[in-house]
């Protein structure tokens, strides 16, 4: 059986994304900077894809930039706000120690250049606290970054009361919404952000795609200068069918919300409920305030990249953390963050489910997993030490 189980790095992208991406390639090629036709023709579909992306996010047309996906839009918002604070002499920037990679390292980045970056801790849930954002936010604050939901361990975090803070001592707020886009209602006027970042490919686009939502009248600059494009905000000939299939992906993965999150949400807990059968293991991440489709586990006494190997042999396509991490030794920084120490960290293992999953699959992962756990544990000199009493468990 194959089992793909690992929606957090990519989706399969949608027929009617497909569908979209062929028509527009073939009937809608012309340049939608150009004055012909054809140009103008291009141009609609680009601003009725920017009309749809911006309904599905209840922002305005104005409000949406496109991007060549998530990375770029984290990358622009941050920059944008810190250009701005610095004119203000206000450098100091509040992220949380779980943010994806093109979040921190913009971050570092800007360290490097003389900003202050405060990263807030999380709980072991891997919820941050709003009561530390309060506290980290000062006068010489420019920016507060939270992650709508978490991508290793699903965990969604309190964005909203961290926006209402920020709106209160004018600090701009921006939300990775990459994995929380087409997989949970989002707002951005409830929500109170000044800028979120999406990501087609997240939620069955095509790759390579996503879009920045920038409130009217917070700052933006531009990353790429060039041509006139998205009103001199980001230059270079948009990608048209990649920007109209993110639409239509956007378009199915909203109406289909509620019968999805319900539907994967119970496989789930299903295989939550299989898994955590397996003797000192333990959940990633809050029981009940995660994405629906997330199952992350550490296994003690085990390397999740064997385990990985193992399963993928077994036909299971799964992730031991975020995919910019694997293939690294060091252990993910959002296990280390909820308090998971290094040995620990080291076996993990991320499932990412979606509705396209069925039953069948996670009942093959709850017979195949286990197993796969058991054998490695059985090769395993830590287990062995763990057995015999040498060293102490830790799950
Ligand atoms: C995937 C992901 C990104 C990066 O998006 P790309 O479109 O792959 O650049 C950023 N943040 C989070 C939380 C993600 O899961």
């Amino acid at each position: 059986m194959q089992v793909y189980a690992d929606n957090a790095a990519t989706t399969k992208p949608r027929p009617a994304a497909l569908e979209t991406y062929v028509a527009t390639a073939t009937g809608t090629f012309g340049n939608p900077s150009s004055l012909h036709t054809p140009g103008q023709r291009a141009k609609e579909v680009l601003e009725d894809a920017r009309a749809r992306v911006a309904r599905a996010l209840n922002a305005e047309p104005r409000e949406i930039y496109f991007t060549s996906g998530g990375s770029e839009a984290d990358n622009q918002a941050i920059v944008s706000a810190a250009r701005a604070g610095a004119r203000k002499n206000k450098r100091r920037i509040v992220s949380t120690a779980i943010e994806h990679h093109a979040v921190l390292h913009t971050l570092k980045k800007l360290e490097e250049e003389g900003f202050e970056i405060v990263l807030l801790p999380v709980s072991p849930a891997g919820i941050v606290d709003v009561k530390e954002a309060e506290k980290a936010i000062g006068a010489d604050t420019c920016l507060v970054s939270v992650m709508l939901a978490n991508n290793e361990i699903g965990t969604i975090q309190p964005v909203k009361e961290i926006a209402a803070l920020c709106k209160a001592r004018g600090v701009l707020f921006h939300t990775d919404a990459v994995q929380a886009v087409g997989h949970l209602p989002v707002d951005v006027k409830d929500i109170g952000c000044d800028y979120l970042a999406l990501s087609a490919h997240k939620f069955g686009g095509v790759r390579g795609t996503g879009a920045l939502y920038c409130r009217a009248g917070a700052p933006i600059f531009p990353l790429i200068e060039g041509g006139a494009q998205e009103k001199n905000r980001r230059a270079g000939t948009e990608d048209l069918p990649a920007i109209a299939a993110m639409a239509a992906a956007l378009d199915e993965a909203v109406a289909r919300l509620p019968e999805a999150t319900k539907k994967t949400q119970a496989l789930r807990d299903m295989l939550i409920a299989g898994l955590e059968k397996v003797p000192h293991c333990a959940l990633n991440g809050d029981r009940t305030r995660r994405l629906a489709g997330n199952v992350s586990f550490c296994f003690e006494g085990i390397e999740g990249e064997s385990l990985l190997l193992l399963l993928d042999e077994a036909g299971i396509a799964a992730s031991s953390g975020s995919a910019c991490t694997s293939g690294s030794l060091d252990p993910s920084h959002v296990l280390l963050a909820i308090g998971r120490v290094h040995d620990v960290a080291h076996g993990s293992l991320r499932l990412t489910l979606n509705e396209d999953n069925t039953e069948e699959e996670v009942r093959y992962m709850i017979e195949k997993i286990p197993e796969t756990v058991n054998y490695l544990r059985g090769m395993s000199p830590v287990w062995r030490d763990l057995q015999t009493g040498k060293r102490q468990y830790i799950l």
